[in-house]
């Protein structure tokens, strides 16, 4: 009997086992040990599944803000603030900074972002220091990666191509050469603020022309000139704003992402999906 009872037993466990065998595991797991920091087991199964993007040279969830034909998704904007219709000369796929005309303000705004913009300097290659080709592309309207010619013009480092300006120089100088496109992908966490204080800085990532420049680099604040920069609050999104500096920069193929975690639905309003 015992032994029955025995055997029983033994091909009840061997029944389980085989049970738990063939639980599917490919598409995740139910009882592994969580991750620290987040509510999410290790290949957790409920853990939703990224969103799909089709790559290519504009990704599929990309906001296009300048394809070439026309300035639709821009305002002007004249120094002391004014707000104009958008004076930049569009043609051949390019626009390009009419001077005197004021800034380019994009009338969407945006915070976290993956921003593609690319631009170059006239082809004249005329100009010295910071008059040679200036332009730039300020996140949120205030924190500017700059724009200038610097394969051949010397300045300072923190304000030649690709430094965040007046506060850190590219980690290297990637730039060609006056009237060839050049390229700036940068990866943008906007700064936070609470009660009109500051909460969390600022931080840049910036390739220019395939070549990383600033690896998640702290923002000191503003970008301003000959001084030192510092925060001022503003909203969670604000517009991107390509500068007039007076000079025919051109730019085209300009889009944006916005980055929003998908599936850690965040405490802080500022970086829920809109
Ligand atoms: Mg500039």
């Amino acid at each position: 009997m015992t032994r029955t009872i025995l055997s029983a037993l033994a091909a009840a466990c061997l029944l389980s086992g085989q049970t738990e065998q063939k639980k599917d595991r490919s598409l995740g797991y139910d009882d592994t040990p969580l991750l620290p920091g987040q509510k999410w087991r290790v290949h957790d199964v409920a853990r939703p599944r990224p969103p799909k993007v089709i790559p290519g040279a504009q990704p599929s969830d990309a906001i296009v803000l300048f394809d070439g034909r026309n300035l639709s998704r821009w305002t002007g904007m004249l120094r002391g603030g004014a707000v104009v219709e958008p004076k930049w000369k569009v043609e051949n796929g390019y626009m390009e900074v009419t001077p005197g005309s004021g800034h380019l303000v994009s009338k969407e705004k945006f915070g976290d972002c993956q921003l593609h913009v690319e631009w170059a300097t006239p082809a004249d290659g005329q100009g010295k220091g910071q008059s040679a080709g200036n332009s730039g592309v300020a996140l949120m309207g205030h924190y500017e990666i700059q724009v200038l010619e610097s394969l051949h013009n010397e300045t300072y480092a923190d304000g030649q191509a690709g430094s965040i300006y007046g506060q850190w120089p590219p980690l290297v100088n990637a730039s060609r050469g006056p009237g060839e496109w050049q390229t700036f992908d940068i990866f943008f966490e906007a700064p936070r603020f609470e009660s009109g204080k500051l909460v969390k800085t600022a931080y840049f990532t910036v390739v220019h022309n395939g070549v990383l420049v600033h690896h998640r680099k702290e923002v000191l604040g503003r970008a301003v000139h000959a001084r030192v920069a510092q925060y001022a609050p503003h909203g969670p999104e604000e517009p991107l704003m390509l500068q007039n500096h007076g000079r025919p920069v051109r730019f085209r193929n300009i889009w944006i992402r916005r980055l929003n975690g998908y599936d850690e639905p965040s405490n802080d309003a500022i970086s829920k999906p809109r």
